[in-house]
């Protein structure tokens, strides 16, 4: 075993050593539900999924929480917007982000109860956490809550390899009459008039965001220190920071041991933003293309800790890829069907070729979770398929479609064998057009190039026509 991960704490490639192996505690930051989740967060989503089916492909036990922020300043003001209940805006887009899971086909992370953690399910252990952060001398009670001193906690800025002092410089802090410094966050926010609010010993009022991260990763992986901690690359300051700061100071040890950051997206090279009309939410994608395979395709085109740039072309690009593998698939099965077992053995030679290759995928996923190359590995292997199809190995070509099959899997590209190429799906209509107006010949033109092409026979029946492997018996 000797997978190699990127880690943003020590700024190295360093070679992944989970504490309790094959057990790996790995925690993502989920989403705020204030609104329909977009691409940007498809990203993270998948992303942080094929992380987690690929080490779990290489043996090992990964035990995954992603958690439901469910209590924010943007879901309050977004909910006042709307004059609506914010507990009604929050139900409404927690159902929205399950079928957005659904249609990517995202596993669900660790669940409490029905659903992943919310963080308003978990403010008594919140209350806990801050009342130990408080006792220890980290925390401070004002007017307007309890903060966090940063000046306190001596690693401060670790993460992000700045000094507290670059990090006043660099950043713009909200400033607040009530906080010792500027960078100090709020680990508890009073409630004003006609917010939510949760009883707590320092008045009414709501846990801060990042606090909730650090109570529900390590109440629900139930451990201190974390294998993994993921997500965007905004995040590691102030978010990430803060994570770092309130837990080390809670428990005195290390909170994740490797910090994992994917890169952000834009679109046709500019920011996403509602403003800029360039929105696109995951839904609208569905809607457009039908196919949450695509997406991931082109996901998989950029290493996950560079930008992506979206844009149709690209798109319609990884539309065409995934025809490729469409088309061979449905060769091999027609092929089978229409010609039992091949003449043609299988040399060594070709076993090498193949097994070289899946070597090579598993080497490049090692290193760091290379998938544009993984994703150029499966190319070579559909080249190599369409090859042994021409030649007549069935076993060779077998094999590789098991092999491919078994990647497209840690990809979470499940091809159904039912699909159809897009080319088979044209023949059939042309020539459905061609009976229809008569042009017989043209349409047993295209009768024979099914056959020829792709072994496949066409034949008409009552409601229209179908196509198979084997000519019909009438
Ligand atoms: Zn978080």
């Amino acid at each position: 075993m000797s997978i190699r991960i990127y880690n943003t704490l020590t700024r190295k490639k360093e070679e992944f050593k989970p504490q309790n192996p094959p057990q790996v505690k790995m925690y993502t930051c989920g989403v705020t539900v204030y609104d329909e989740c977009h691409i940007g967060h498809a990203r993270s989503l998948y992303i942080f999924d094929v992380i987690r089916r690929y080490l779990e492909y290489r043996g090992l036990e990964v035990n995954f929480v992603r958690n439901i922020t469910d209590i924010d300043d943007k879901i309050i003001n977004r909910a006042n917007e709307l004059k609506i209940d914010w507990n009604e805006l929050v139900e409404k887009y927690i159902d929205s982000y399950k079928e957005d899971l659904g249609l990517l086909g995202i596993q669900p992370g660790i669940l409490d109860g029905k659903e992943e953690p919310r963080a308003t399910r978990n403010i008594p252990e919140m209350i806990k956490y801050i009342r130990v952060l408080l006792d220890k001398g980290f925390a401070y009670v004002t007017d307007s809550g309890v903060y966090f001193n940063v000046r306190k906690f001596k690693d401060y800025g670790k993460l992000s390899g700045q000094s507290i002092d670059q990090m006043l410089n660099g950043v713009r802090v909200e400033s607040d009459e009530h906080k010792q410094d500027p960078l100090d966050f709020a680990l508890w926010k009073k409630a004003k008039p006609n917010e939510p609010f949760w009883k707590s010993p320092w008045g009414d009022g709501r846990p801060g965001w990042h606090i909730e991260c650090s109570v529900m990763s390590q109440k629900f992986l139930k451990a201190d220190t974390l294998d993994v901690h993921a997500g965007g690359r905004d995040l590691i300051f102030p978010h990430h920071e803060n994570e770092i700061a309130q837990s080390e100071a809670l428990t005195g040890k290390q909170f994740a041991k490797y910090w994992i950051h994917h890169g952000l997206l834009t679109i046709n090279g500019q920011k996403m933003a509602k403003s800029l009309g360039n929105f696109v939410t995951i839904k609208d994608f569905i809607k457009q293309y039908q196919d949450a395979d695509i997406l991931k395709l082109f996901f998989l085109t950029t290493h996950y800790s560079n930008p992506i740039d979206y844009n149709e072309d690209k798109i319609e690009e990884c539309r065409k890829q995934k025809e490729s593998f469409i088309d061979l698939f449905y060769k091999v099965n027609s092929w089978k069907l229409r010609k039992g077992k091949s003449k043609n053995p299988t040399s060594k030679a070709d076993t090498d070729k193949i097994n070289s290759i899946c070597n090579k995928f598993q080497e490049v996923m090692d290193d760091d979770f290379n998938t544009p190359e993984g994703l150029a590995c499966l190319f070579q292997l559909l080249d190599l398929g369409f090859g042994f199809i021409s030649s007549d190995k069935q076993e060779a070509f077998n094999y590789i479609k098991s092999k491919l099959e078994a990647f497209l899997g840690i990809f979470g590209v499940e091809l159904s064998l039912k699909e159809i190429p897009a080319e088979v799906r044209q023949m059939r209509e042309d020539r459905d057009k061609a009976r229809d107006e008569k042009d017989f010949k043209k349409a047993d033109k295209i009768r024979k190039d099914l056959v020829d092409r792709f072994g496949l026979y066409i034949s008409d029946t009552g409601g229209g026509t179908s196509i198979s492997a084997v000519p019909s018996q009438e």
